[in-house]
């Protein structure tokens, strides 16, 4: 599983948060304190880090300022005990992925945690890729436009579109299933409202990109029960 830090001065919290996560199947770490979270941080590589920001001497948001200088695409999941707003923007501007405000369930924790980490393994696609598989046109992306072509032609892509293909092109071949979908989506700009997107309209955005690809020689598969797969069609 993953290897997390926990940095939290309240003993009683550390020991229970570090015996649930090891339960869970993580590799845990803990340091009372920031100096120790930063010793730990240039010798060790974390998959993640829970981090307090109520901390004595180094404050929690100066450790969280240090590792992003350092471990940009690090996942950091921060712990507060105050719920003011202000504190949340600044722990989310000063670069947290996400934060809980205690008291927490172990539950909830373990959910945001999850949640946390599937997002790190799925880096934003941010550069320019080609698939030209034999019998296929070629598909090309460029995400600094944004823009995708099938062959010359340029593809009319909504932003949700564009995400999704994203994803399967950078992991065709390989299944991507709806939670992957839906995390992804998370982060980008709504379309419309901006509501959330439930499994029903993934489908539809599957089956609009299934038309957009028509004739491309590339399939979009529903792979029963695990999600979809971008694979190229047998001629
Ligand atoms: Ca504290």
């Amino acid at each position: 599983m993953s290897h997390l830090l926990i940095v939290e001065d309240d003993e009683l919290l550390r020991d229970a948060l570090s015996a649930q996560l090891t339960q869970a199947g993580h590799t845990v770490t803990s340091a009372p304190d920031g100096e120790r979270a930063q010793a730990l941080l240039e010798s060790t590589r974390f998959d993640g880090v829970l981090l307090d920001l109520g901390l004595p001497q180094i404050s929690g948001m100066e450790v969280l300022c240090w590792l992003r200088s350092r471990l940009p695409a690090l996942p950091v999941l921060v712990l507060t005990a105050r719920d003011g707003v202000e504190d949340r923007v600044q722990g989310l501007n000063a670069g947290a992925d996400d934060y809980l405000t205690k008291p927490f369930s172990m539950a909830e924790l373990q959910a945001r945690l999850g949640a946390m980490l599937r997002r790190a393994r799925l880096p934003a696609f941010g550069g320019s890729l080609e698939l030209a598989a034999e019998g296929t046109r070629r598909l090309r992306l460029d995400a600094k436009v944004p823009q995708a072509w099938l062959g010359d032609e340029p593809l009319e892509l909504t932003p949700r579109e564009w995400s999704l293909l994203s994803l399967l092109v950078t992991n065709a071949g390989q299944v991507i299933s709806r939670e992957d979908v839906l995390l992804a989506w998370q982060s980008e700009p709504g379309e419309g409202t901006g509501a959330g997107v439930g499994s029903n309209a993934l489908e539809v955005y599957i089956h609009r990109l299934r038309r957009k690809l028509a004739d491309s020689g590339l399939n979009i598969r529903n792979v029963r029960g695990l999600g979809y797969m971008l694979e190229s069609t047998p001629p």
